[in-house]
């Protein structure tokens, strides 16, 4: 009997369960670099591919015998592998449990043929799909509160003896809510870079990154820019150094947008997790030991780990429960296309500009970013939620269907309907004024509603009220914004109808 072992390019552990259930004497592993996964920025290609062949190595380093398909050999992943199982004939081929939806699809397209194929479980989440269903059956809504304190019991982290959370509150959010004028006062602690340019250049990078630029010419980013490390040893170190560095003020600034510093003090770390060099235990309990040491804050490291346990599972559990129709949804009727400047940068909204500029040089944002500039905006403006999930999944190093889809749909753009946010994350330049330092730079006034250098975050989101009225006045958590919509002069609501319908005119 030999069997095949598949790994996916988002699995790349030596904790992966497939490995744990072949002999490596016997079974052969393969993997394979898709050209076939529609565009994708350049660095996030090289990050990937790069990891997938040092794990390789590492696997042949390890006894295994590895089939490994470049991307010059795999235009289309299926024929790769089912060329694979034509040349090798195996009694069976074991793959830990997928993450995306369209890896399954091809696992039972080779079922279809006739394969044998077992699923293991997989190591890169700590809830099981079974148990987010059970934890959502019968639910019109989820809260991501209540899953974020049953996995923390569950796990046990940050809980005290007597079953009760860690310091007596199972949130700090509050504290984690600095904005441009306390971090003023505070003495504007900056972080050490997290981004250096030009330090990923190992020979395997750099092979990948003249290949990805051959195949690839046309996708945004500049493939000798890769900066994420690619092995487990780099993934680790990458952790360590946040934890000593950036963790302490990780809570602080959670939420702080600062032009200069694109990274503030957070952790880096989706784009390894996500591949599978990292596995989110550890990662929490490295900070949980940080908190024990005294070498973070509470509400730092509780933050952190709200990331992780809470939301990271959570988004991970809304994707398999909605699939394939989440990726469909469109509550509220979104249809504009993607205005250009979502490549070029070229647009006068500062905030925008910036954000937009980073992420085409780097393949990274953070969270805020991500979703209080370029998710309001896309909110706004009534993007079509096709659209930006499209564009977010191809600009970001850590970037999965997975992830994205819940992220997008749900959190960003209110497209499932509120089925996992209360409330849509819309802000006007009051918002982003508050936690940025975007403004003073801008032709833009924040402070103006209407009239010559209004913010056009300020027209929107008053003509996204407009819009949506009836559905948001009978949401507790927005009715408020409808009323005092309502409450204006109908001249002055005529007005700024009319200066966003400019503003939308203008999104090419
Ligand atoms: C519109 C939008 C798109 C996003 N797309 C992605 C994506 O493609 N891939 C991705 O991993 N995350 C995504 N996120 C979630 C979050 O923004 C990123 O995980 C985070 O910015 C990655 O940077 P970091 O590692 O420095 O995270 P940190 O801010 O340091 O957070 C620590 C870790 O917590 C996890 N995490 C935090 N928030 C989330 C969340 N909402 N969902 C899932 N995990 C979370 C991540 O693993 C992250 O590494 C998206 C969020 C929004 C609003
Ligand atoms: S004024 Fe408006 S567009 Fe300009 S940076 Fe501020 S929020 Fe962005």
């Amino acid at each position: 009997m030999k069997n095949s072992v598949l790994i996916f390019g988002d699995q790349l552990s030596l904790q992966n369960t497939a490995l744990g259930a072949a002999e490596c004497e016997r079974d052969v592993v393969v993997l394979v670099e898709a050209r076939d996964s529609g565009r994708a920025h350049k660095i996030k290609r090289v990050f990937q591919f790069t990891a997938m062949r040092e794990f390789a190595e590492l696997l042949r380093e390890n006894g295994w015998e590895v089939d490994y398909r470049k991307m010059g050999e795999a235009p289309q992943f299926i024929d790769a592998l089912k060329d694979h199982l034509e040349r090798h004939s195996p009694d069976s081929l074991l793959v830990m449990e997928p993450n995306n939806w369209s890896q399954q699809e091809i696992l039972k397209s080779i079922a279809a043929s006739g394969v044998a194929v077992q699923t293991t479980p997989t190591c890169q989440f700590m809830t099981p799909r079974e148990e987010f269903f059970r934890f959502a059956k019968g639910k019109k809504r989820l809260l991501m509160e209540a899953h974020y304190r049953q996995a923390r019991k569950k796990l046990g982290i940050l809980m005290r003896d007597d079953g009760e959370p860690e310091g007596g509150s199972w949130n700090y959010d509050a504290e984690n809510r600095k904005t441009v004028r306390d971090w003023k006062k505070d003495g504007a602690p900056k972080p050490p870079p997290a981004i250096t340019r030009r330090r990923n250049q190992s020979a395997v990078a750099a092979a990948v990154a003249a290949e990805v630029t051959q195949w690839f010419p046309e996708d945004v980013g500049r493939a000798e820019d890769c900066w994420l490390p690619t092995t487990r040893e780099g993934a680790l170190e990458a952790l360590e150094q946040f934890i000593e560095t950036r963790l302490p003020l990780f809570g602080d600034y959670q939420d702080l947008m600062l032009q200069d510093s694109p990274t503030m003090f957070h952790s880096l770390i989706a784009a390894p997790l996500n591949l599978g060099l990292l596995l989110p235990m550890e990662c929490v309990t490295a900070a949980e030991r940080a908190y024990k040491l005294g070498h973070a804050p509470l509400a730092a490291v509780e933050g952190f780990v709200r990331q992780i346990i809470g939301w990271r599972e959570f988004v991970n559990g809304v994707y398999w429960l909605k699939m394939p129709d989440y990726l469909q949804t469109n509550g509220l009727g979104a249809t504009r296309k993607l205005p250009a400047f979502f490549y070029s940068a070229e647009t006068e909204m500062n905030c925008l500009r910036c954000v937009i500029q980073e992420v085409r040089d780097t393949a990274y944002n953070h969270h805020i970013q991500r979703l209080m500039i370029l998710g309001n905006f896309l909110l706004l403006a009534g993007i079509s939620p096709k659209e930006a999930h499209e564009w977010f999944l191809e600009m970001y190093v850590d970037a999965h269907e997975w992830v994205m889809a819940a992220n997008v749909l749900g959190m960003a753009l209110h497209a499932d309907g509120g089925f996992m946010a209360t409330k849509p994350y819309a802000g006007s330049a009051a918002y982003i004024s508050k936690m940025g330092n975007y403004c003073s730079g801008c032709s833009f006034d924040p402070n103006k509603k209407s009239g010559p250098g209004a913010c056009p975050f300020n027209l929107l989101y008053w003509d996204f009220y407009d819009r949506h009225a009836d559905r948001f006045a009978s949401n507790p958590r927005t009715s408020m914004m409808v009323s005092a919509w309502r409450k204006r002069p109908e001249a002055e609501r005529e007005a700024i109808r009319h200066e966003a319908a400019k503003v939308l005119a203008g999104l090419t």
